[in-house]
């Protein structure tokens, strides 16, 4: 049923803002939507159009505020495409009585297992050794060294939530020893909990960092982290750019006062800094942790249940507000 289209041609009660898989943007057209590209284009409809939205399948990092909500001005909801809320600012979203949902627990495998698969990348040189027979220089003759193990290392978790605990899991299940960082000490398996991050980092080889994104956690992992985590340590980022000093990480990894880097996520995605296309000890992900067709297509499927539900007054399954 189409219900986003209340008010006849060019006027929809649901409007999607970002690009979408053809699938999910197919999707949101079936329940009633205008699809707009970003938030120029929002800004291009007529007022009869932004007037006439109630719910807003949201997807991107351009941040979202009360400026934004005001252009429309019957918004009572906002469902987010993504766990991460942080392009959202939820105080303006309170004030101005409109609701924010996001997506979690059905990408947390997807995030830990790109994770874990960035530490192994990182630790056994997989970049240079898939080059290494590329490029003809094994065929050749030429020795390729060695590389590091994994298993049984002690690695650390910047923010036991819901996927730094799914990160835990699956190195515990490589023998690794399990040291944790949140705000308060958590139920597990007898992991080690530390109440600082500089702490954490001193205490183990890799550091996995799985925060929440937003102004709380800007910087936490700051030079004094990195310094702690030490010449031989890895740092692996799957949770916003923002949270890593990215001037203090780049400054260690060229002067090998860090041993690597794994990173999905940027201070200014997609602009990288261009230091780290230089490093060959970082492997570099284009944001791409919950990017499977699997996920994306529930992920999609949960906010589209969202808007459903707010549309028809009933309960929302995912709320963040
Ligand atoms: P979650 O279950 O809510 O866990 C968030 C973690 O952040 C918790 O450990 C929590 O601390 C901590 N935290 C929250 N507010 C904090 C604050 N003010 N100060 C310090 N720590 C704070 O979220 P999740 O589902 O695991 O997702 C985590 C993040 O991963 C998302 O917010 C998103 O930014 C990122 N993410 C990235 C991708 C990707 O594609 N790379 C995909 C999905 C998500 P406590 O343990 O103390 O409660």
């Amino acid at each position: 049923m189409a219900r986003g289209v209340p008010g006849g041609a060019g006027v929809s009660a649901i409007l999607g803002l970002g690009r979408y898989p053809e699938a999910e943007r197919a999707a949101l057209e079936a329940l009633g939507a205008r699809m707009v590209a970003d938030l120029d284009a929002l800004r291009g409809l007529d007022a009869a159009a932004r007037a006439g939205v109630r719910a807003l399948a949201f997807r991107g990092h351009a941040p979202f505020g009360a400026a934004e909500m005001a252009l429309l001005p019957r918004l009572g909801l906002i469902a987010n495409y993504g766990v991460g809320y942080d392009a959202i600012d939820i105080a303006a979203a309170d004030a101005a009585g409109i609701r924010v949902s996001n997506t979690p627990d059905v990408l947390t495998d997807d995030v830990a297992d790109l994770a874990v698969g960035m530490l192994l990348m990182q630790q056994r040189r997989m970049l240079a050794g898939d080059a290494h027979v590329r490029t003809g220089r094994w065929a050749a003759g030429q020795g390729f060294g060695l590389s590091r193990k994994l298993s049984g290392r002690r690695v650390g978790i910047l923010g036991l939530g819901r996927i730094g605990r799914a990160v835990a899991e699956r190195l515990a299940a490589f023998n690794c020893e399990i040291h944790y960082f949140s705000r308060s000490e958590k139920p597990t398996p007898g992991w080690r909990y530390h109440a600082d991050a500089v702490e954490l980092a001193a205490a183990v080889d890799h550091l996995v960092v799985t925060l929440v994104g937003g102004p709380a956690t800007e910087g936490a992992v700051s030079a004094r982290v990195i310094a702690a985590l030490g010449s031989e340590g890895v740092l692996i980022n799957v949770s916003r750019g923002a949270v890593v000093d990215e001037d203090a990480l780049l400054d260690a990894l060229e002067a090998g006062r860090l041993g690597g880097a794994g990173l999905d996520v940027f201070w200014d995605e997609p602009r990288v800094n261009p230091r780290f296309a230089a490093l060959e000890q970082v492997v570099l992900q284009p944001h791409q942790g919950s990017a499977t067709r699997e996920t994306r297509a529930a992920m999609a499927r949960l906010q589209r249940d969202n808007i459903e539900a707010f549309l028809e007054g009933r309960p929302l399954p995912t709320t963040v507000n």
